[in-house]
């Protein structure tokens, strides 16, 4: 695809493109000269007029300029794809996330994979993609097949299926997009296997109607470090979705897991595959509660309760009625969409962590994430001190949690690092009894 227009940037504006960074802002945009439209070829170059990068033009988004190639010699064409494709498709291959027929990971993580808005996830044979920029929405009829056939030389492929609706395409002026896109479209329910601290844990992802591409791929690694620490444990696992912590937890010898979220839908999958794995599954209502935990007590067998409720009242009903947990997960959505909301969404983590430190037993674990990448590392940190400062409780910080590898961040796009968590311990005071659960 030739250039179509040509983007003069204002004087001192050019160095982060220089190093790398793919993302081109309205502000710095000194003269368009072309009649580039959305999704076309632009070529960026500095103040004097000297090339710099090439990428694709985004009229009504703050970030007028996807940046994807630095090599004035490439063009866009089907090519640019295929190379960057098979590129990311190669580091999941090294990871040994395509070797499992039935496994799940993700494929492309857009800008950290130089393949700017564009998402790919895989859950077995089905691949779901979401274009979230004007030039990933206007190339992806290319490169559904594209993808598909990077991934068919490791496991086979059905179909590529399209799921682009996440709220931040209305910043690129495109309007949400779902259907097949290549090959067969995926069954209701496509049941997939994830690695857990001893076998691989199976659940079930709903493509066309899950959230984001259907699970949260995201958390695969956490969810094995965090299972370490609930052996023989009663564990909260507050933000559920489709309870992917909790048969972790389970797998790794929990006691009791109660999924709290407010999804129906997703609790019922949690229990699906609960009882397709053999555990103990309440409804969440008290009086089938005492039947289910003697049932399971009477076999040593692990009890999942799934309770469809705000996370924020459970947590205070819990510190009403004096309920104690070994274990609290707390893994909200993302609250900071722009910068404007970081303050209120720091009150929102504080009070999440401060009520879960105080229906924690003395050697409790807290596993408390955030995924919204415009609160930093080092603020929710603070957060978690002043939840624990409030709270009385003395707390020590055992691990600290990221992205999984294949949600890499590129070093040139700080940005593309989101997810953070940290695992803490509640110190026992003297006289507190110590609570003996098996940890890792
Ligand atoms: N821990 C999950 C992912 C959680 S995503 C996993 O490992 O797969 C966030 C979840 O929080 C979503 O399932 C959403 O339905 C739920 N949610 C959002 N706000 C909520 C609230 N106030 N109370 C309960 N659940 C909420």
């Amino acid at each position: 695809m030739p250039s179509v227009g040509r983007i003069v940037l204002k004087s001192g504006r050019d160095k982060p493109v220089r190093n790398g960074h793919p993302w081109i802002f309205s502000g710095a945009v000194g003269t368009l000269s072309g009649d580039p439209q959305g999704g076309d070829v632009v070529d960026v170059c500095d103040a004097e007029g000297a090339w710099l990068a090439r990428g694709h033009y985004s009229p009504s988004s703050q970030i007028v300029v996807r940046l994807m190639t630095w090599d004035e010699d490439e063009d866009l064409d089907g090519d640019a794809w295929r190379w960057r494709l098979t590129r990311a498709v190669a580091l999941r291959a090294r990871l040994g996330l395509l070797a499992d027929p039935d496994g799940a990971c993700r494929l492309v993580h857009a800008e950290s994979d130089g393949l700017p808005g564009l998402v790919v996830d895989r859950y077995g044979p089905w691949l779901v993609l979401q274009a979230l920029s004007v030039g990933a929405d206007a190339a992806r009829a290319r490169i559904a097949p594209l993808i598909a056939e990077a991934v068919a030389v490791h496991v086979p492929v059905r179909g590529v299926y399209e799921r682009s609706t996440d709220d931040v395409r209305d910043k690129e002026g495109l309007a949400p997009t779902a259907g097949p896109l290549w090959g067969e479209p995926p069954p209701p329910s496509v049941t997939v296997r994830e690695r857990g601290v001893a076998d691989p844990i199976a659940f079930d992802v709903d493509i066309v109607a899950g959230h984001k591409t259907g699970a949260y791929l995201d958390q695969a690694t956490n969810r094995r470090t965090v299972a370490g620490w609930c052996g023989g444990a009663d564990v909260l696992n507050a933000f559920s979705y489709t309870g992917g912590f909790a048969l972790h937890a389970l797998a790794a010898g929990a006691r009791h897991v109660v999924n709290v979220d407010s999804s129906g839908p997703a609790l019922a999958q949690a229990a699906a595959a609960a009882a397709r794995a053999g555990w103990v599954v309440a409804d969440g209502r008290e009086d089938a509660e005492d039947a289910d935990a003697g049932a399971a007590a009477a076999t040593g067998t692990g009890r999942m309760t799934n309770v469809e409720t705000n996370v924020f009242g459970y947590l205070r009903a819990c510190r009403a009625a004096g309920r104690s947990f070994d274990v609290v997960i707390l893994d909200p959505p993302k609250f900071v969409h722009h910068a404007g909301q970081v303050d209120k969404a720091a009150r929102a983590y504080k009070d999440l962590m401060y009520v879960a430190l105080q229906i924690l037993r003395p050697e409790g674990i807290l596993a408390t994430f955030s995924c919204s990448g415009l609160l930093t590392t080092d603020l929710f940190g603070k957060i978690a001190f002043g939840a624990a400062t409030d709270a009385g409780r003395d707390v020590q910080i055992l691990e600290r949690l990221g992205q999984p590898a294949d949600h890499p961040v590129r070093l040139a796009f700080p940005e593309g690092a989101y997810l953070k968590g940290l695992v803490c311990r509640v110190m026992p005071g003297r006289g507190d009894e110590a609570v003996t659960t098996s940890t890792a």
